[in-house]
């Protein structure tokens, strides 16, 4: 059992030698490709018919300024797109495997990718395989190749020493899963060595996932641009039969048509996700995909883990608790940095030690963590229970490794949540012994006979569901010990079958601080009409307590038990739902039992966010809306299975990410509005002036160029805002609530009335009053300019007034509202451009006329955003 493993300076040379245990990684587009992707839309060849005719009407500096601004929107297209992807490549990279190795005799976690060939690997279910390695010892080891076969099924695993001469029986292959068991093996082969590493080439195809929001938004982009071409075409028949050249009123269409058609929607929409990845990831919350950004924002029920989630993880044994009521309790002792100096059987009565030492040994011998020596004090390495009892043993004078010496193992049956035991198994010479730790009804129903006093006695199994139910209301996760023999003969298979007629030892009970964030995020919950409830595999009273005091309360028909849901699942759905639809606390479930909760919850039109960490948490992870593995404490089945990763395991940075997703919807929204208001004014206004047979308000390269200046970074500016801090205060969004409800479509209307009308009145005003045509497009293209402005600032907020205290959160859209201004104004000063773009310097009085008209659309915006605060309370509030 003594195994060293490689020297760290060995495994340091071996390194250099193989080089990293990693697939060289797929590379992401350059940032040419990203380039060259903006050109291939039909919008651009649209322009580009444009360009090749201004170019046959002799026009050249049109087709010229036309190339212009393809360039530049192109660029600006793809600075953004670049960045995003980036931000998401950076974010998958915080996904870093790591394995548990043996060096120099000590087991310690690394990165996979340090792993050499030749290091002793120690495997555990849930985990993926880090490298190609030859099993040396396997309990119960199986698992799961379909990456490699395709074979559904989990493969049982064999040591070497009895494979029958079959190499894959005994190999537990790189990018495999581990379902089942332990395994310690010897790297034979690593990073593109592997077998994983020979296919990987062929596995390894783009599956990158749009969001589904994503391809609504760009479906509906599409409708958007078919109904601007029908407007097009009405305007170029209307035009034609008021008489009008076609070449014009072909060119004013096309610049109609791209300055309408939200092109830069999609863009923008994956911005507002990529910023909300990275404000996430802040918040330690790691977006695996992003189609679950907007589920989460919409999410109404969590379904959360207890242990680590809601609490610390941080185990301390306070309470050792014999069934003839000798006890030790350690309530104001969490913790002591050094072990030895708490001779912990001190503080029982002297009479009871020898029973306590005894239940300490059954505490650390089916016990899998192990104990490191650090500066300051010891560092506990494997399940947090397992370490909290070693921590324990210690303290009461037992080392774990001397125990171990003097108790032979044999086998273990080690702990998986679904048995709610471990159990060890040591040859003692004369007999076999059997210590097991686990569950208090569980350990109860396996024994016949309670230590108390020098002998043995019946087992009582009132008293200790009585002695567990005290302890567990204090909170304390309450563990039992038992302790038995058979004879040595009676070897064979050592199995759960020989957990029969054991003697009951007592009760440890553990405290697990709750997390200090957690009660102000379950009140933000309530606020915010998310349900909470808790699904754990602990005791339904230590459940209550503990969910007592994160705030969340429970009456007594609302903590349900997994027997409880196990007889409603045969019962059928209807029964399962009757019981989801009021649980707010899932006590001794088994794991597998998420799922039916999940599914149920779902059933009754819950958007699911659902946490695990272990194996059988996959099914749950990757059926809820919205899958939570835990980073900390997650293996990587469930990482992998999940849509999110907490990175900190805390229930409060779930919240955090639920609000981080409202506000991407909410930013989204923001940028739709503007691009369609701004798109359905500029349409309005030709469809205004050009049945009546009026000149062209506007020229094509104008509205071009309005398109360039307060779209190109307004709307990405948009998809930045910050949080407006109101949105955790109101009912999640239905998630069938079409993105263009009532109140969208009421304000696209209303605003491009007011600028397609405004525009209009300011035009007809200045054509009757005789101005020259190119004076007024002139004074219109700066009005345009403005009261784009004006809706960019204004769209800030679908609610709230711009005059706020927010007024200077987003400085690169102030920014980008200021420079457009400047640039546009700048343009009527620069020889060349002014004549490309038909514009001229603009008095005094023009520029009181202008402003005025601008001045009052962003009163009106503010007046009926003012009206909405006040008679149409928040929905549900
Ligand atoms: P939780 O939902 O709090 O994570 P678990 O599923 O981890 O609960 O644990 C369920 C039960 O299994 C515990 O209440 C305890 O009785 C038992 N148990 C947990 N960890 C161990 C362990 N390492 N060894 C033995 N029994 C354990
Ligand atoms: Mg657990």
């Amino acid at each position: 059992m003594d195994r060293q493993g490689l020297s760290e300076h060995e495994a340091a040379a071996r390194r250099l030698q193989f080089g990293p245990n990693a697939l060289p990684e797929r590379k992401s587009p350059s940032f040419f490709r990203v380039f060259l992707g903006q050109f291939l839309s039909p919008l651009i060849y649209i322009l580009l018919a444009a360009a090749a005719l201004s170019v046959f009407l002799g026009d050249v500096e049109d087709a010229g300024f036309i190339g212009v601004v393809l360039l530049a929107n192109g660029l600006i297209g793809a600075v953004q797109e670049f960045q995003a992807g980036k931000a998401a490549a950076a974010l998958r990279q915080m996904e870093e495997a790591r394995a548990i190795v043996i060096r120099d005799g000590e087991r310690q976690e690394l990165p996979a990718r340090d792993l050499v060939p030749g290091d002793l690997v120690c495997l555990e279910a849930g985990g993926r395989v880090p490298a190609d390695l030859r099993l040396i010892e396997v309990n119960d080891l199986r698992c799961d190749e379909s990456l490699l076969t395709g074979e559904p099924d989990a493969v049982r695993k064999w040591p070497r020493d009895d494979d029958q001469g079959d190499l894959r029986a005994s190999t537990a292959f790189s990018g495999s899963m581990v379902t089942r068991g332990r395994g310690l093996g010897e790297a034979v082969a690593t990073g593109l060595a592997t077998e994983f590493g020979k296919i990987a080439a062929a596995i390894s195809g783009s599956q990158s996932e749009r969001p589904p929001l994503l391809v609504r938004l760009e479906r509906f982009s599409k409708n958007l641009a078919i109904a601007v071409l029908v407007a097009a075409v009405l305007l170029i028949a209307a035009g034609w039969l008021r008489g009008m050249p076609l070449a014009e009123l072909f060119m004013v269409s096309v610049g109609l048509a791209v300055s309408a058609i939200p092109e830069g929607l999609p863009v923008a929409i994956t911005v507002a996700l990529a910023i909300a990845m990275r404000r996430m990831a802040r918040r330690n919350v790691i977006m695996r995909n992003m189609p679950a950004i907007e589920s989460l924002g919409s999410c109404t029920m969590i379904a959360t883990d207890k242990t680590g989630t809601l609490t610390m993880n941080e185990l301390t044994v306070t309470d050792i608790l014999l069934p003839d009521g000798s006890e030790i309790t350690l309530e104001d002792h969490l913790r002591p940095q050094s072990i030895e100096e708490e001779p912990l059987l001190s503080h029982a009565h002297p009479q009871a030690r020898p029973r306590m030492a005894r239940l300490l040994r059954a505490a650390c011998l089916p016990n899998e963590a192990s104990l490191v020596s650090e500066e300051e004090g010891w560092r506990g390495l494997g399940d947090s229970v397992d370490v909290a009892l070693l921590h324990a043993a210690r303290k009461g004078g037992l080392i774990h490794a001397d125990v171990l010496a003097d108790h032979p193992l044999l086998s273990r049956i080690p702990y998986e949540p679904d048995l709610k035991y471990a159990a060890s198994f040591h040859d003692l010479g004369d007999e076999i012994r059997i210590f097991v730790k686990g569950a208090p009804e569980t350990l109860a129903a396996m024994a016949d006979a309670i230590a108390i006093g020098e002998d043995d006695q019946p087992i009582d199994r009132a008293l200790l569901a009585a002695q567990k139910d005290a302890m567990a209301e204090r909170g304390l996760r309450v563990l039992a010990f038992a302790e038995g023999r058979i004879a040595s003969g009676a070897s064979g298979q050592l199995t759960g079958a020989h957990l029969a007629g054991l003697t009951f030892l007592g009760l440890a009970g553990m405290k697990d601080p709750l997390r200090p964030e957690v009660p102000q995020a379950m009140a933000a919950c309530a606020a915010a009409g998310i349900g909470v409830a808790m699904v754990t595999g602990d005791d339904p009273v230590t459940a209550a307590a503990i969910a007592r005091e994160a705030g969340l309360r429970a009456e007594d028909d609302e903590i349900v038990t997994g027997p409880q849901l196990a007889e409603a699942e045969a019962k059928g759905p209807a029964a399962v739902d009757a019981l989801t639809a009021k649980a707010r606390i899932y006590a001794r479930v088994e794991p597998l039992q998420k799922l039916a909760i999940v599914r149920s919850l779902a059933r009754c039109g819950h958007i699911v966010a659902v946490t695990g960490d272990g194996v059988n948490d996959a099914p749950a992870l990757k059926n809820a809306h919205v899958g939570v593995a835990m980073g900390r404490k997650g293996t990587d089945i469930a990482r992998e299975s999940a849509d999110i990763i907490v990175t900190d395991d805390n229930f409060a940075s779930i919240v955090a990410g639920v609000r981080e997703g409202r506000v991407a919807f909410a930013n989204i929204r923001k940028v739709i509005f503007m691009l369609v208001a701004t798109g359905a004014a500029e349409v309005l206004l030709f469809l205004f002036t050009v049945p009546l047979g009026l000149p062209m308000p506007l020229l094509a390269v104008q509205l071009l160029w309005l398109n360039l200046v307060t779209n190109g970074v307004q709307d990405v500016a948009l998809a930045a805002e910050q949080a407006e801090g109101d949105e955790l205060a109101q009912p999640p969004r239905r998630p069938d609530e079409p993105i263009f409800d009532r109140v969208m479509i009421r304000r696209i209307v209303f605003t491009a009335l007011l600028m397609g009308g405004g525009g209009f009145a300011l035009y007809y005003w200045r054509l009757q009053a005789g101005a020259p045509i190119d004076l007024i497009r002139n004074e219109l293209l700066l009005l345009f300019v403005m009261f784009e402005n004006v809706l960019t600032l204004s769209a800030r907020s679908e609610r709230a007034s711009l005059f706020g205290r927010r007024f200077f959160s987003n400085p690169l859209l102030l920014a980008g509202v200021a420079i457009t201004q400047l640039l546009h104004v700048g343009a009527m000063y620069v020889p060349g451009l002014s004549d490309t773009l038909g514009v001229s310097p603009v008095t005094l009085e023009e520029w009181a006329m202008l402003i005025a008209p601008a001045a009052a659309l962003l009163l009106a915006l503010e007046v009926e955003k003012a009206l909405r605060r006040r008679f149409t309370p928040r929905r549900g509030a």
